[in-house]
């Protein structure tokens, strides 16, 4: 095994958005009006108390700013990175008609960077009184329901099937955009609070739901995420060559941590490489490739540009990287020499025509595995393989005591709209258990 993590950061992996030092952060945040009705709080989908952090920070009070974080969020070092400030908190900011919005994100992440680095607080750990809750998978659901009930009382131990926790934190969202260091502080943070981890544990071959019900869990929370990824297919789809983005996306973070070797990751140096989808993870997997060293990144895209899915920040930052993009261009078939990829047949607006590719990556979304629902019973899926789940007790299946949220019920969405939701299943779980033990009882 060769170790890459030298080579990959001559290649600018390293984060590219820098943080505020102390004197920007409180000069930034001075700029605040304080406004009597907050329209950035609407905008935050966790309703952060922004004006309030904000507030405190400029007073130099950083502890302070932390606490009123840490009432809403279990991931601010994340989110104030990762979140689409520009849909949302900043956004909303009445100083965004002006078109000079405080840049809330930055001012977010540089609270919980510092606390970090300087451990302002130590929160208390509660007794661990009011029951037993198994959470499968460490995304930002799992984490976020993990956080919430521990610091309720509630003995939280998290199963995930990776060697490390994080879900897309660790294995999607790449380095430049979300340093791994990052993701494992916060997770370090959620572990002080009491929540146990166990890794490389996949619920659906080693154990499954019924196991943990026998083991005395009052409750268990499926916050698996979306872990197929959707197949493109065209004739020729079986050719070496075509690879999954999110596979990719994996392979490069992997070999980051040293955990893989650089021959691993399917993108090589002079590769022409077609991603096909304008997502966030098609942006994500086109930067990439090209800090892999290809040749040439372009992305495909069967509709226009202002149809995008991708936030306009990452398509702006994926065309200064020099991504090219081809607009109302969709697939035919590929094709190739020897069992490998050599050309893609595409329709454009201009008719159809052969582009030579030597990897193609996919990014056309993805859904829900079934191997946790179809190890026990009772738990409803939709025709999709999203999970079903009921508004009270919010979040619970079909089946008793089992609870689900993020992207496994949601389709895949965002980090803070997987949190969001993954907060109102911590309180169902807390009234379902409290109810349980009282019955019991
Ligand atoms: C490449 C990429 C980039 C993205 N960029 C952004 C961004 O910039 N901003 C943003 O807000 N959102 C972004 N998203 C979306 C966001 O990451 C997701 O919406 C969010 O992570 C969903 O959280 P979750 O906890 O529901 O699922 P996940 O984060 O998918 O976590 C699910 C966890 O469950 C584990 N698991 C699955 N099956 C099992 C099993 N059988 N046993 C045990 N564990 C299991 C998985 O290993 C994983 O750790 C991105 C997504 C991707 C893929």
């Amino acid at each position: 095994m060769t170790d890459c993590s030298s080579e990959i950061k001559e290649l600018k992996f390293e984060e590219i958005d820098e943080s505020y030092s102390t004197k920007e952060a409180i000069i930034e945040a001075k700029r605040c009006l304080n406004c009597k009705n907050p329209s950035c709080i609407k905008g935050c989908p966790i309703e952060n108390n922004i004006p309030g952090f904000i507030h405190q920070l400029s007073m130099g009070n950083m502890g302070a700013a932390l606490d009123l974080i840490n009432e809403k969020s279990n991931l601010p070092a994340i989110c104030g990175r990762v979140c689409p400030h520009e849909k949302q908190c900043e956004g909303h900011c009445i100083l965004n008609h002006k078109g000079n919005p405080i840049h809330i994100g930055k001012l977010e992440r540089f609270i919980a960077d510092f606390d970090g680095d300087m451990g302002l607080i130590k929160e208390k750990v509660a007794l661990k009184t009011r029951g037993k809750v198994a959470i499968i998978g460490s995304g930002p659901a799992g984490l976020t329901v993990a956080g919430d009930l521990a610091r309720e009382g509630f003995n939280v131990t998290i199963f995930e099937s990776e060697n490390e926790p994080g879900g897309v934190l660790m294995y999607g969202i790449p380095e430049y955009r979300l340093p791994k260091e990052i993701v494992r502080r916060e997770i370090r943070k959620i572990e002080g609070l009491g929540v146990t981890y166990i890794t490389n544990c996949i619920v659906g071959e080693q154990t499954n739901i019924d196991d943990m019900f026998s083991q005395d869990f009052d409750a268990v929370f499926i916050g698996s995420g979306t872990a197929v990824a959707n197949q493109l297919n065209l004739p020729g789809k079986e050719l070496n060559g075509i690879i999954q983005a999110s596979y990719f996306l994996r392979m490069v973070n992997l070999c980051q941590s040293g955990s893989l070797g650089n021959e691993e990751v399917p993108i090589k140096k002079g590769d022409v490489v077609g991603v096909i989808g304008a997502g966030n993870v098609a942006m994500d997997a086109a930067r990439t490739a090209l800090r892999m060293g290809a040749k040439s990144v372009s992305i495909l895209y069967h509709r226009t540009c202002e149809e995008m899915p991708a936030l306009k920040t990452e398509y702006n930052e994926a065309v200064t990287e020099g991504v090219q993009f081809l607009w109302q261009t969709s697939g035919v078939k590929f094709t190739g020499k020897r069992r490998k990829l050599t050309t893609f047949t595409v329709n454009t607006p201009e008719g159809e025509c052969q582009l030579p590719f030597d990897k193609i990556l996919v990014a056309i979304g993805s859904r829900p595995a079934n191997r946790i629902v179809s190890t026990t019973t009772g738990i409803e899926v939709n025709e999709r393989g999203y999970v079903i789940t009921k508004e009270r007790p919010y979040g619970m299946t079909t089946k008793k005591g089992v609870f689900a949220g993020g992207d496994v019920v949601h389709t895949p969405q965002t980090v803070v709209l997987a949190m969001r939701d993954a907060k109102k299943v911590a309180k169902g779980i807390a009234q379902f258990v409290d109810a349980k033990k009282l019955l019991e009882e």
